[in-house]
């Protein structure tokens, strides 16, 4: 059912989605005005009428309806990178993960999504300005009570004591390997994001040091490639984007 205060999703008839909060207000579209006092106690999937007849249907708003509707501030992790980011590392529900940098929040939200309510993600941001940005973004997907942000750099330390993984999307992942090794679970996962072969680099050179406290690393890129599906023709999409970052995956032994 749909309570007051809580957001929803409306979807107007051409696609276009709306992230809304429910309150006893009319909401203005380019398709007429809807009234969305009456929501409350519906169920999600029921479809509510503007006052130009145009048919918006309700639906609950999923961690992607969030960020894609979300302030941001650096560039966002792609839902294909965070997807590996999940698998790979087995984040899973009531884990514990400590992230760095949080920037906009889109991996903070999507480590959030997988560790679930009875996990925690721990994030630290560097820049106050993004810093608030991921606030505000936590705040909107309904994700406080298992999300803290930490206007810290992650190169001064970890202050935690213990961490199922640790997330990185930073320019130098190797700063924070000295803190990983005191604080990562045996088995957890080290994950470092990176968009240049460059940093890949000189993150294995500092990891010679470490070798011994993990298993051997792996690199990946993933290529997404969308497939455009017409009556007569399906083919890929002419555009593709074509580059994000290299992830290295680490073991913890
Ligand atoms: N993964 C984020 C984007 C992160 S962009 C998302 O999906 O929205 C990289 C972020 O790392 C920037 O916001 C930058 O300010 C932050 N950063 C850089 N060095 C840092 C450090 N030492 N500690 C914490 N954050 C850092």
């Amino acid at each position: 059912m749909i309570s007051e205060g809580d957001r929803v999703l409306l979807i107007d008839p051409r696609g276009k989605r709306y992230l809304v909060r429910v309150r006893r207000e009319k909401f203005h579209t380019d398709l007429g005005i809807v009234d969305l006092g009456e929501l409350i106690g519906k169920p999600y999937g029921t479809k509510i009428e503007s006052h130009r007849g145009a048919k918006f249907t309700v639906l609950r708003p999923s961690v992607n309806d969030i960020i894609a509707k979300m302030k941001r501030g650096p560039q966002i992790v792609h839902p294909k990178d965070a997807g590996i980011i999940i698998t790979y590392a087995g984040i899973s529900p009531g884990d514990t993960v400590i992230e760095a940098g949080a920037g906009s929040g889109a991996l903070t939200l999507f480590l959030a999504n997988a560790v679930g309510p009875s996990g925690l993600v721990i994030s630290y941001e560097v820049r106050k300005d993004f810093y608030r940005i991921a606030l505000e973004n936590v705040k909107l997907a309904g994700f406080s009570d298992r999300v803290i942000l930490k206007n810290k750099s992650i190169y001064d330390g970890i202050e935690e004591e213990s961490a199922d993984h640790i997330v990185l999307d930073l320019p130098q992942p190797e700063n924070v390997l000295p803190h990983a090794v005191d604080v990562l679970k045996p088995g957890g996962y080290f994950v470092a994001y990176t968009p240049c072969t460059n940093q890949v680099h000189r993150f294995f050179r500092a990891l010679e040091e470490y070798k011994e406290y993990f298993m051997r690393p792996k690199v990946v890129e993933v290529l997404l490639r969308e497939q455009e599906v017409k009556r007569d023709c399906m083919r890929p999409k002419t555009t593709m984007l074509s580059h994000t970052g290299y992830i290295t995956f680490l073991r913890k032994l």
